[in-house]
């Protein structure tokens, strides 16, 4: 059988770095048999030996943290800063979820005639599909509360960024996960991907990635009315009211939206600016952009990376065509490397860079009058993943949070993805939540149980 190769390229320098080898479907097939089989026995263990090999894992990925973040630096380009925070919040995931197995309770319900209890039961096979752009924190958050809930997991990361996928694979083994339990599956999406859609085996698919392969997803799982999480895409507003502190609204703005080279669903990509405040914003924006240290992602003062490929680096340049409304835009390294400057754009309403998700360091800044005007043009769009509200006024704060359409909104920050809190998206952003305290609930069926107390 002839073996498909994908070469994977470190985006910074256009070298390849390693050739992984592609699972065909006779391969995802063995890997999802060797899941099930692995199943019973994962599911029987007692929850608090679950829980110590989740902390065991844990340790194992903290031990191996430099390692990971120096692998996803060459594979994905990732500032080493962030790359030392994505392997960090692996651990931290899966400690969170480690303490979940022995409080993962029922209920009791009071009922006539007897006592009445629910269970959480495990689904089985769990397939989780990751994109590129955050490899490994996207992982955790699916497989960590899959396993915690007594799942076996199979994983597919992006074809481009499948290194520290694999390391966490053999990280799980040498930390005495069963074999069978946590499979890491390289491959193409339309293989491997969509096998874990049809393969009856797999009970839940939790797809993380572009809104349109969602919706194939969802429609495929339909079929079997398999369970679905979807974490889709975004075009998330940053409103910045006039009673804002100015200052430190432009400052952070960048962040929000150039953070990982914008390649974040959760980016900040729309700021809405008050009118009144509109021309000191910009004036104020301009030196944090121009200042925005972008080149090689390893040196731990690079504030951004490069994009993932040359197709993305395409993508997001025919956002900016000679002639479009660029306020202002910073550097960017030149020769090889997918580089792309930090961009900001003054368009129109209507325009693509305003209305799709670029998924690049392109932000577009436009003025509102009034809080009403400034939520009609956040909830003009069939996204609805995350945003930000800088103002003063906590009354002001708290109406828009409520009115604004989105999965996760921050004020006065731009914090998105806790551990510890939900996470997920409203409208064409996905369906279901991540993460938080009832993440396990999205791993289980509740199962209904009366025992009667006068058997006839
Ligand atoms: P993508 O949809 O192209 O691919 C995502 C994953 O799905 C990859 O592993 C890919 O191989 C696989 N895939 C592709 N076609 C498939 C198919 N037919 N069946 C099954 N699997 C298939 O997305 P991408 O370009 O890798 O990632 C960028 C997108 O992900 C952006 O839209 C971004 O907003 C979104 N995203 C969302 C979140 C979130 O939490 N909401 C987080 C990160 C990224």
């Amino acid at each position: 059988m002839t073996t498909t190769v994908f070469d994977v390229i470190n985006p910074a320098t256009e070298e390849i770095i390693q050739t992984v080898p592609l699972a065909g479907l006779a391969e995802v097939d063995a890997a999802i048999a060797r899941a099930a089989a692995a199943y019973e026995s994962w599911r029987a263990i007692a929850p608090a030996d679950r829980s110590l090999l989740l902390r065991r894992f844990a340790a194992a990925v903290d031990a191996d943290l430099e390692n990971l973040a120096q692998l996803e630096v060459r594979n994905a380009g990732h500032t080493i800063v962030n790359a030392r925070w994505e392997a960090g919040n692996v651990r931290d995931v899966l400690n969170y979820y480690s303490a979940a197995p022995e409080r993962h309770f029922g209920k009791q319900i009071p009922v006539a005639g007897g006592v009445n209890v629910t269970f959480h039961e495990p689904l089985g096979v769990v397939g989780v599909i990751v994109p590129w752009n955050f490899p490994m924190p996207i992982a955790g958050w699916g497989f960590a509360p899959a396993l915690a809930a007594g799942n076996t997991v199979v994983l597919k990361p992006a074809e481009v960024t499948p290194l520290t996928a694999l390391r966490l694979g053999e990280l799980a083994l040498e930390a005495g996960i069963p074999d069978g339990v946590f499979q890491v599956i390289p491959g193409k999406g339309s293989i491997v991907g969509q096998r874990f859609v049809t393969h009856p085996a797999v009970r839940k698919v939790v797809f993380t990635g572009s809104t349109g392969v969602g919706k194939q997803i969802m429609a495929g799982c339909a079929e079997q009315v398999k369970r679905v999480t979807l974490e889709l895409g975004g075009k998330s507003a940053n409103i910045v009211f006039d009673d804002a502190d100015l200052e430190l609204a432009a400052a952070a703005a960048p962040g929000g939206a150039f953070d990982n080279a914008g390649q974040d669903c959760c980016a900040r990509s729309r700021i809405l600016v008050q009118r009144s405040a509109y021309d000191r914003f910009l004036e104020l924006l301009e030196p944090a952009v121009l200042g925005l240290g972008v080149g090689d992602p390893a040196d731990s003062t690079t504030a951004m990376g490069p994009l993932i490929s040359a197709q993305q680096l395409k993508t997001v340049s025919s956002f900016v065509p000679d002639g479009a409304p660029v306020a202002f835009r910073g550097k960017a390294p030149e020769g090889p490397g997918f580089w792309f400057p930090p961009t900001v754009l003054t368009p129109d309403l209507d325009a693509p860079s305003f209305r799709e998700e670029i998924f690049g360091p392109v932000v577009a800044v436009v003025p509102f009058d009034d809080e009403a005007d400034a939520i009609r043009i956040a909830n003009d769009t069939h996204y609805g993943l995350s945003g930000s509200i800088w103002t003063s006024k906590v009354d002001r704060a708290l109406r828009v949070a409520r009115a604004v359409e989105s999965g996760n909104l921050s004020v006065n920050s731009h914090s998105s993805v806790r551990y510890s809190t939900p996470f997920g998206g409203f409208k064409q952003s996905g369906l279901g939540r991540e993460l938080g305290p009832d993440a396990l609930d999205a791993f289980t069926e509740t199962k209904n149980v009366f025992i009667s107390t006068n058997p006839a």
